[in-house]
């Protein structure tokens, strides 16, 4: 829970805000047994797109395929694109998971080095692949090395700028940086996790539902929906 230097920043009303978000949300703590490759691809595949869709394509994906660094190697790309077909942009998504297979084969040898590289050092490998983004590289920290940050994803960037902790223009670091200076160390994967569900459930993208948002007294878009 939030000890006493993390109760002194949640003096101020975005950090409380917050806080009512993820304690309505009742988050557990996160499982994530999937390995890092798997956590890697799942993220390719889900960009763009609903996380149904995404769910879809990962489970025929791990059926037909599965989905580790061999696998995906003995089969063609249009085996690949058939599997992931339900979240879209396939012809771009494919050859990024083929890419990032590639690049951990004849670069690293086994996936399992990966785990074996300090967090600067997989940056700067996984930065270099396609398609892979300052987003996928958090997830990647937050989800298997529990690395203290907010990856910002679709819901997480609506629900920030909404309620004010972010401006409407500002782009990916500027949010993770806004969100962290107000959510306490040991919080904030929780808090990620918080805000994709809220995001899901109550501050959706469209018709978001601002009569029965807990924290609609707070919030700054809540009369321009209210009123519409
Ligand atoms: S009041 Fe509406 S816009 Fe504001 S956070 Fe709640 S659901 Fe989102």
């Amino acid at each position: 829970m939030y000890n006493k230097k993390v109760k002194i920043e949640l003096e101020t009303e975005k950090s409380k805000v917050i806080k009512r978000i993820v304690d309505e949300m009742k988050i557990e703590k996160n499982v994530n047994d999937e390995s890092a490759f798997e956590t890697l691809v799942t993220t390719i595949i889900s960009q763009n797109t609903s996380d149904k869709n995404t769910i879809r394509a990962v489970k025929l994906l791990k059926k037909e395929i599965g989905i580790n660094v061999e696998s995906i190697l003995s089969v063609d790309k249009e085996k690949i694109v058939e599997c992931i077909k339900p979240a879209g942009l396939y012809n771009v998504k494919a050859p990024r998971i083929i890419e990032l297979a590639k690049k951990i084969k004849y670069e690293l040898g086994d996936e399992r080095k990966l785990d074996l590289m300090d967090d600067y050092e997989v940056k700067e490998f996984l930065s270099k692949v396609k398609g892979i983004g300052p987003k996928t590289i958090d997830i990647f920290l937050a989800f298997k090395r529990g690395r203290d940050i907010i990856p910002v994803d679709t819901h997480v960037s609506r629900v920030s700028k909404r309620l004010g902790i972010a401006n409407k223009r500002d782009g990916y670091f500027e949010i993770r940086k806004k969100l962290e200076e107000i959510v306490p160390e040991g919080e904030r994967l929780r808090t990620h996790f918080a805000l994709i569900m809220f995001g899901r459930r109550v501050c959706t993208a469209k018709n978001p539902k601002c009569t029965m948002c807990p924290v609609k007294e707070d919030c700054p878009s809540s009369e321009q929906f209210l009123s519409s």
